[in-house]
């Protein structure tokens, strides 16, 4: 298994859980770009936002549905960001799905 994240669910490299169910995980970013970073990662391996399908989409609901939920917890009462990073231009380090949750100061829009 050589996708970081997989590992990362898999428990073979350590991480600061925040959530997991059956079909998600979430965790706090090693890197945090805010007060409040995390990633929320589908467990099935999907390679990014581009390899989402009709059939592989009902995840990604469970995901948003995670994060509201998340930030309820975490009391991000005054809002936050969603990131999904694709490809080399976007700026996706990582080949597997992932939604950044930022929070905790002001985020400049448009993004650099
Ligand atoms: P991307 O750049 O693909 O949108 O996001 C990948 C994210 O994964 C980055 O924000 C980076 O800091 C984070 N990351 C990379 N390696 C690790 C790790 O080993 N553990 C955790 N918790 N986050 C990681
Ligand atoms: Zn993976």
């Amino acid at each position: 298994m050589d996708c970081l994240f997989c590992r990362i669910i898999a428990g073979e490299i350590p991480s600061k859980k925040i959530y997991e169910d059956e079909d998600v995980y979430a965790f706090y970013d090693i890197d945090p770009k805010a007060p409040t970073h995390f990633l929320v990662i589908p467990k099935k391996h999907i390679t990014g936002p581009d390899a989402i399908t009709e059939e592989n989409c009902a995840v990604v609901g469970k995901i948003y549905a995670v994060i509201a939920k998340l930030a309820k917890e975490l009391g991000l009462d005054h809002g936050y960001r969603v990131v999904s990073n694709c490809g080399e231009d976007g700026g996706q380090t990582v080949g597997h799905l992932h939604f950044h949750v930022l929070a905790g100061r002001l985020l400049s829009w448009p993004p650099g």
